[in-house]
């Protein structure tokens, strides 16, 4: 696999089927197109009020508002005790919220007692949120209306994207997404499961709504270094004597991807082998987006194409290759593991 850096970044291709390389060609610039997916209504078009995503009043589906604001901007420590007294008379005359809001009252207790106790530089997450909002309006929804009125509308992204949970590798900020261009998907080491509609539902519908419904134009697997994911799936004995309610049972997913790390670099360091396997993981989530029919319809089409992403935020570098599958209507899950050499 050979290699083009530009400033840390990487574009590659492997292809299992056609040795050969072919370069990628990424966005030539960083434009922002957001067409909308459908017309827009007319309700929608006369008032253009300013969406306030920070709502001065609880978002809860309880049956019953529970607790006071968390933030206005005159609120003090007496609030907070009004909320509390609030909370408490709500206890007694909601009999079966006992339990439940009892343990509230004691958080928000704590909170209180906390928030006028002399550390103020302790880290405060509702202050946390509302300063990142005000500062993404500000600089950022104020200063684009044009964007965003258009993303009013509706939206129409070219990527999907599936990409880890980790915190430090969000692709809207790795890859400077602009609101409207990525349709994201993020779970424990960025893995797309096979089609299966008992286990697997979640993913399922967000790939059938990207494909068939918003009609991107890529759907781009990204991995990336010292994945705890991986890690876990490459160090887990995965016997069957699970040790976690989830992960374990998630990461397997990927087990395709340690077998052949294994099989290839079975003498290797512990860290060369995840590394590795961040990689080939990517490729068994490509290989299973073929599991769903309307994906493979997609390729066959040529509306859609795969491509592999790997992040390495120790050294700053970006890799994209693309997977070529050599696909016919009827490829199997199978054949394209029998592309790629893996055990099943
Ligand atoms: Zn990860």
């Amino acid at each position: 696999m050979a290699t083009a850096p530009l400033s840390g970044f990487f574009l590659t291709s492997l292809s299992p089927s056609q040795p050969s390389l072919q370069k990628q060609t990424l966005r030539s610039s960083p434009t922002v197109a957001c067409l909308p997916s459908s017309s827009s209504s007319s309700s929608s078009s006369s008032s253009r009020s300013v969406p306030t995503l920070i709502r001065n009043e609880p978002v809860f589906a309880a049956p019953a508002p529970i607790i006071t604001p968390y933030w206005s901007e005159e609120m003090g420590s007496e609030a907070y005790e009004e909320a509390i007294e609030a909370l408490k008379k709500l206890i007694i005359e909601k009999e079966e919220l006992k339990t439940v809001a009892a343990a509230k009252v004691e958080q928000a207790t704590a909170a209180l007692q906390t928030g006028t106790s002399s550390d103020k530089k302790a880290f405060d997450p509702v202050e946390n949120i509302k300063q990142g909002f005000i500062t993404f309006k500000k600089e950022k929804y104020e200063t684009n209306p044009a964007l965003y009125g258009e993303l009013a509308k509706g939206q129409s992204p070219k990527y999907m994207v599936f990409a880890c949970s980790d915190s430090r590798v969000c692709p809207s900020h790795v890859l400077n997404f602009q609101p409207g261009e990525a349709f994201v998907v993020r779970n424990i080491a960025n893995m797309v499961p096979p089609f299966d509609k008992v286990k697997y539902g979640g993913v399922g519908a967000a790939i059938e709504y990207a494909v068939l419904h918003l009609k991107v134009e890529n759907i781009v697997v990204i991995g990336h270094s010292a994945c705890g994911g991986i890690k876990g799936l490459m160090s887990f004995p995965l016997d069957g004597n699970n040790s976690t309610d989830f992960i374990e049972d998630w990461v397997k997913i990927c087990l395709p991807a340690k077998s052949k790390v294994i099989s290839e670099l079975g003498d290797s360091a512990f860290e060369d082998q995840c590394g590795r396997c961040e990689r080939e993981a990517v490729n068994v989530s490509l290989a299973n987006l073929l599991t769903y029919p309307f994906v493979r319809e997609g390729l066959v089409k040529g509306t859609l194409a795969l491509k592999g992403g790997y992040y390495d935020f120790i050294k700053g570098a970006f890799e994209l290759w693309g997977l070529e599958f050599g696909l016919s209507e009827t490829s199997s899950v199978k054949d394209v593991a029998t592309i790629l050499h893996w055990k099943l």
